[in-house]
């Protein structure tokens, strides 16, 4: 995710308190105008969420005017919203809690920060493997972790596996962020999963001895170190490929000219993918409305925006991507429950550390 402006939050914060502070004191109203019991409560949701996109802020206007339910929002990293809800406790005003990556979410519910949802259309929605295993989180919108290369110096026929990125021969070539990244400590711990913890740990030691460089920046800043030829070969999410090839920065989109995608994986477990999702907050005051805009989220529309708007994969089935992800191709994803890269972060992190990923 972008990075975040605290006086942004700040902003944001204090807007969001004065939304909530703004409903009771309608509420308020409606108690005076009208006699007690008759009460006409404006209905609301409080969403703390990392996602920082304007496709969002209309979704969430829609989803208000098809319910009438207002969304009132507090933006921030994902980090800080969950140490402010640890620090809220049974006082927070949040509802629902929404963030980027499987891992996040996880820790979010090994925090006690959620509670667990039965709600049929989210299972019906939602693939199992994309969803919390006990219901306490829901992916409403998937990424893949892919390899991007430069068109002019890499044979495509030569790329097959993540594995074959830590064949020597591709040595001061990998471009790829620091082992903070929840993505890559998420794709680590796929690989845990998949090939067992000594073979994680031999792959994430063969990427560190084939580095361009020790990690620096986002995925976006892997993508222009190769367009820079500081190395050949970069690991980064989807969404950011699709985001620079349509960028308004017109130096970000002369980038992607010289880059090409490719799905690791394919004769095997699958490239590796990861969720954006939300779960409803253990101490929220409106669930039914919190559980209301997660089924919106997972519904047809919304799936729909972030296809065509942020260049996601829908999770749901009857929903297609937009024209330049299927321009990629359709690709074998991994089957990895998303619920088990919660559980193998700790296991991740260790691996990263050993093996010295900056
Ligand atoms: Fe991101």
């Amino acid at each position: 995710m972008k990075a975040f402006k605290f006086t942004k939050l700040l902003a944001i914060g204090l807007t969001a308190t004065m939304l909530f502070a703004g409903c009771s004191s309608t509420s308020q109203k409606a108690t005076e105008s009208g006699s007690k019991g008759d009460e006409t409560k404006p209905e609301y949701v409080n969403l703390y969420t990392d996602r920082h996109y304007d496709s969002d802020d209309s979704l969430y206007n829609a989803f208000t005017q098809k319910t009438g339910i207002k969304v009132n929002i507090v933006k921030g990293k994902s980090d800080e919203l969950i140490e402010r809800l640890k620090t809220e406790g049974a006082d927070t005003e949040a509802d629902l809690f929404i963030t980027a990556d499987a891992g996040r979410l996880h820790r979010a519910k090994s925090s006690s920060l959620l509670q667990p949802v039965d709600s049929q259309i989210l299972k019906a929605n939602i693939p199992e493997n994309l969803r919390d295993s006990e219901n306490y989180w829901f992916g409403f919108t998937k990424r893949a972790r892919v390899i991007v290369y430069a068109k002019d110096r890499i044979n495509p026929a030569e790329l097959s596996t993540y594995e074959n990125l830590t064949n020597p021969k591709w040595k001061g070539k990998i471009l790829v962020r620091g082992s903070d990244s929840i993505y890559n400590q998420s794709l680590l711990a796929s690989f845990i999963e998949i090939m067992g913890e000594e073979n994680a740990k031999k792959w994430a030691a063969g990427i560190v001895a084939n580095m361009a460089r020790a990690p620096k920046g986002g995925d976006r800043d892997q993508a222009k170190a190769i367009a820079a030829g500081e190395g050949d070969i970069a690991i980064m999410n989807t969404y950011y490929f699709g985001l620079m090839l349509n960028s308004s920065d017109p130096e970000e989109k002369k980038v992607t000219e010289k880059l090409a995608v490719f799905f690791p994986d394919q004769d095997g477990s699958g490239t590796h993918i990861n969720v954006s999702g939300g779960g409803v907050v253990k101490d929220a005051k409106n669930k039914e409305n919190a559980i209301k805009l997660l089924e919106f989220l997972a519904g047809e529309k919304a799936q729909k925006s972030y296809a065509e708007a942020n260049y996601e994969y829908p999770v749901l089935k009857s929903v297609d991507s937009s024209d330049l992800l299927k321009s990629w191709g359709s690709f074998k994803e991994q089957s990895v429950s998303l619920s088990k890269l919660g559980e193998l972060n700790e296991k991740a992190v260790k691996i990263l550390n050993e093996v010295g990923w900056k």
